[in-house]
């Protein structure tokens, strides 16, 4: 997607050790409504025959981009808790997730009540890097008994191992932008 692509160019920042892409002046601190618009259309645009009826994404930062995405699909929009309690009651699934961003490991969930074995779920996040986050969630929809129609990803740093790795597993892995490199030269898409 050319707007994310460019935008990532112009406002993005790459964190000193060079493993981190800071996106926060438009994506996920302060938003830029009018670009989350342009993404939710296009995984519209993406997964429109998919017959989807749920979305399901991760707190915080797929929350925004998964309701505006929702209001395309019109469809409820889910997202997995994350949690660092260990008594959690029976009536969730849940999943144990690694962070990228912060290195530590924390549960994440979502009640039972909320998905179906007959729902068919669209994954959304801001990030796919080792595929931890998406790992998790798709171990959830798949406990529940529904069907993962695919992921949308904003931004995949495909010289990570997740997008490889999901896809080989037979997921459908839309990423708007993907990186193929980014260091002191700037970004560098595939
Ligand atoms: P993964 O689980 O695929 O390793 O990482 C995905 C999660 O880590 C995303 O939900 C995102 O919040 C965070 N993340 C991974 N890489 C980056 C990055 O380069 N920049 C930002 N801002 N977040 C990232």
């Amino acid at each position: 997607m050319k707007l994310l692509e460019e935008r990532i160019r112009r406002d993005g920042k790459i964190r000193e050790d060079g493993a981190v892409l800071k996106v926060d002046s438009f994506l996920n601190h302060q938003i830029d409504v009018g670009l989350y618009n342009e993404i939710g259309k296009e995984f519209f645009r993406l997964f429109a025959d998919e017959r989807v009826t749920k979305i399901l994404t991760i707190e915080a930062s797929g929350i925004g981009i998964a309701c505006i995405a929702g209001q395309y699909f019109d469809v409820p929009v889910l997202f997995a808790k994350k949690s660092k309690s260990k008594n959690i009651d029976g009536g969730v699934y849940t999943a144990r997730v690694e962070s990228f961003t912060h290195g530590k490991v924390y549960d994440v969930m979502v009640a039972k009540e909320f998905l179906r074995p007959e729902d068919r779920v669209l994954i959304i996040d801001d990030f796919l890097a080792n595929g931890a986050a998406l790992d998790g969630l798709i171990q959830i929809v798949r406990e529940a008994g529904a069907t993962v129609v695919g992921a949308g990803i904003c931004i995949e740093k495909a010289f990570q191992s997740g997008g490889e790795r999901i896809r080989a597993k037979g997921v459908r892995v839309e990423a708007l932008a993907r990186i193929k490199s980014m260091g002191e030269d700037g970004v560098e898409f595939c």
